[in-house]
């Protein structure tokens, strides 16, 4: 039986080359593909609207009664056939080209259906609509929803249809369902069969909505199954090889040196990780945290806790700066303690390079912090107990799972400051768990944020920035992200710099920073400002991510419309971390409704994780940061921000299914589109 199912999978070779080409300009390739080609949206025949209701571009169905007709010429001697038609709220023109024969059936006085497109030329008008002469008021409409796919200029729509039909036929005797029965049943899901008659061709709105439900239950069981038994494999194949006593002396000493008390929700944090290694269950965890929450510090106990039995640790940092911070403050608290933390950066080469990974190799070295290079394949650990990752969104899941897997399977844990809600981390990333760190550090004061509208409030924006540095305070400013390019952004921020230090802040010292400089060159730079000998730093968005100076207490951010909301309360959380009140300035004359609402946003709120939940009503599914490289950026038939119940319905069954029957997928046709979705 499975075998006749892959022939759905099988690619087209028996139908006409031309036409083979043609549907693959669609993406459709196989059986498969044809039947999951689902139409765009439906066209109702029997919504009548009113000709006051229409609007350009609508796809509608009107009635009314024909006002007047004729025959006319148009330029190169083609024949038009106009009509004017009346419903009683409004006039609508008509007109048919070529077909002079209407002149006999569509008579002044009498009543009338038309469906089609509504375009505007002088007013609204429909061009070469169908229609339907209605009988003492009775139109002889059946109630039919018409699939309308979404198609190019190969295609026209009946073609489509007509192939899609064949599809059906020819897969029908094959076609088998794929959701586990009991599943099925006790969801009260719509069978596989009837949902795809019910999606190409629906005969009523009900029947319609159920197939729509079960392919988004569908979908999204190929999805987390897929990635859930994955983790079940991995999890399985771990059990035996970590093994970690409870020796905690290097964290006691390490909490008795610190200045400060963790908050409630660190020390939540730690023990349910420190829970889960204990027990010998692997950790592979996602720690999300607003930014400037702690994640690092939490990080570091797992690290030291690691290292104490006789782990080594890795860190793993998006950009070459937060890398050398990272290195730098744990070099700094961990070397008394007697480990061995190094940095393995780019700018590392030849005999260095060598020795410094022989050490890593012999387990000389505890701790290893590093951007990418650490995955790179000559990188070898002795024993690689512990991976962290910060700032989880900079990173795919690919590299991700090559850090892994240099240890054998390493415990894991990601730090994201990119909020999301729990309930859609969970599912986005559906092989994490998730904690969050869910409180400041005492003693934060919130960020005052302003949206800078025009050309006075930025001159009184500049006097503010002016007396803050008088006062002994430090001043970032991001110049306007340009999307296409690095070097444009390199040169949007020199032409700020330049702005700055030949007029508006003439005489104080400033710096630019910008990903196109050296690496020695930005640790300078970034050096200099971190002690307090440059004033202002300009920068592009290298900055967005982790970098911590306290006595920086202003932000000004340029265009601020250009960037998306997470970014902006990144870049805004660079300030706030010290003992100053600290604040943002959007500078920003938009008039577009969409970033008018973000700045709002920002301006009334702090809290990560209602901007997260705002910036979600105002993006569209695919937008959401981290979503990308997960597999639920390609969901076809479910919205992640509104179909969150469904969401989180499917991952509860697939996890119970996969305890039900350990870590297998039982249905062969399940199974074998799963291996379909994640062959590559
Ligand atoms: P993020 O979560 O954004 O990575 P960091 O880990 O960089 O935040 O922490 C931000 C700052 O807060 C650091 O200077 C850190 O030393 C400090 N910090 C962390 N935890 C606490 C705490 N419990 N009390 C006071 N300060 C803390
Ligand atoms: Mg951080």
């Amino acid at each position: 039986m499975i075998k006749d199912y892959e022939l759905i999978y099988k690619e087209f070779k028996d139908l006409d080359t031309k036409l083979i080409k043609k549907l693959n300009t669609l993406g459709i390739h196989n059986l498969y593909e044809l039947l999951y080609y689902f139409p765009r949206n439906y066209q109702d025949r029997t919504n009548i609207k009113t000709i006051s209701e229409l609007k350009e571009d609508d796809y509608a169905v009107v009635q009314g009664k024909i006002i007047s007709a004729s025959l006319q010429n148009a330029r190169n001697n083609k024949k038009l056939f106009k009509a004017r038609i009346s419903d009683g709220t409004g006039i609508l023109d008509i007109t048919w080209f070529q077909m002079a024969y209407l002149k006999n059936i569509i008579k002044t006085g009498e009543d009338f259906v038309f469906i089609g497109g509504v375009k505007r030329t002088f007013g609204l008008q429909m061009v070469n609509p169908e229609f339907k002469k209605c009988v003492d008021g009775i139109c002889p409409l059946k109630e039919e929803l018409l699939p309308i796919y979404p198609l190019n200029q190969n295609f026209k729509q009946k073609e489509l249809i007509k192939f899609v039909k064949w599809g059906l036929k020819k897969a029908w005797p094959f076609l088998q369902e794929n959701i586990p029965q009991e599943i099925l049943n006790k969801y009260k899901i719509l069978d596989r069969k009837q949902a795809f008659i019910n999606i190409h061709f629906p005969k009523n709105h009900k029947d319609l909505e159920e197939a729509k439900r079960r392919f988004a239950i569908e979908e999204l069981l190929v999805l987390e199954l897929g990635i859930l038994a994955s983790r079940y494999e991995t999890d399985s194949k771990n059990k035996e090889i970590y093994e970690v006593e409870d020796k905690r002396n290097l964290v006691k000493k390490f909490l008795a040196d610190l200045h400060f008390e963790l908050t409630l929700a660190q020390k939540k944090v730690i023990t349910e990780i420190h829970k889960e290694l204990s027990r010998g269950q692997v950790v592979n965890r996602l720690i999300q945290g607003d930014v400037g929450s702690g994640k690092t510090i939490v990080a570091e106990i797992m690290l030291l806790y690691m290292v104490e039995n006789s782990y080594q640790g890795a860190l793993m940092a998006p950009t070459e700066i937060l890398a050398v911070q990272h290195y730098l403050s744990m070099h700094d608290e961990l070397d008394k303690l007697g480990l061995r933390v190094e940095i393995l950066s780019g700018s590392i080469n030849g005999k260095k390079r060598e020795k410094l990974l022989a050490d890593i190799k012999n387990g000389l070295v505890d701790i290893l912090i590093g951007t990418h290079a650490l995955i790179e394949d000559d990188v070898e650990f002795h024993k690689l107990g512990l991976i962290i990752i910060d700032e989880q969104h900079r990173f795919g899941v690919e590299q991700r799972k090559k850090l892994r897997e240099k240890g054998i399977y390493a415990n894991l844990l990601v730090m994201s400051a990119t909020p999301i809600p729990r309930s859609l981390a969970l599912s986005i990333y559906g092989d994490l768990d998730v904690s969050i760190i869910n409180q400041l550090p005492p003693g934060r004061k919130a960020i005052k944020t302003k949206w800078i509208k025009d050309e006075l409030e930025k001159i009184k924006m500049y006097n503010f920035i002016k007396k803050k540095i008088n006062e002994g305070q430090q001043v970032y400013f991001v110049a306007p992200l340009i999307e296409e390019s690095e070097t444009l952004n390199v040169q949007s921020a020199s032409e700020i710099f330049q702005e700055l230090s030949e007029d508006i802040l003439k005489g104080y010292k400033l710096g630019l920073l910008h990903g196109k400089m050296k690496n020695n060159e930005k640790d300078k730079v970034m050096n200099d400002f971190k002690k307090g000998k440059l004033q202002v730093l300009v920068s592009t968005t290298v900055i967005e991510v982790g970098v911590n100076v306290p006595n920086a207490s202003v932000m000004c951010i340029m265009e601020a419309q250009r960037f998306g909301l997470s970014a902006l309360h990144q870049l805004r959380g660079r300030v706030g971390r010290g003992e100053h009140q600290s604040y943002c300035f959007l500078v920003s004359n938009t008039s577009n409704e969409v970033s008018i609402a973000r700045l709002g946003i920002l301006e009334n709120t702090n809290d990560g994780f209602e901007i997260a939940e705002e910036d979600l009503k105002l993006r569209k599914a695919g937008e959401i940061f981290g979503t990308r490289q997960s597999g639920f950026s390609d969901l076809r038939f479910v919205d992640i921000v509104h179909d969150i119940n469904t969401i989180k319905l499917v991952r509860e069954l697939s996890l119970e299914y996969l305890k039900d029957n350990k870590g297998k997928i039982l249905n062969p046709f399940m199974k074998k589109d799963i291996e379909e979705k994640f062959k590559d």
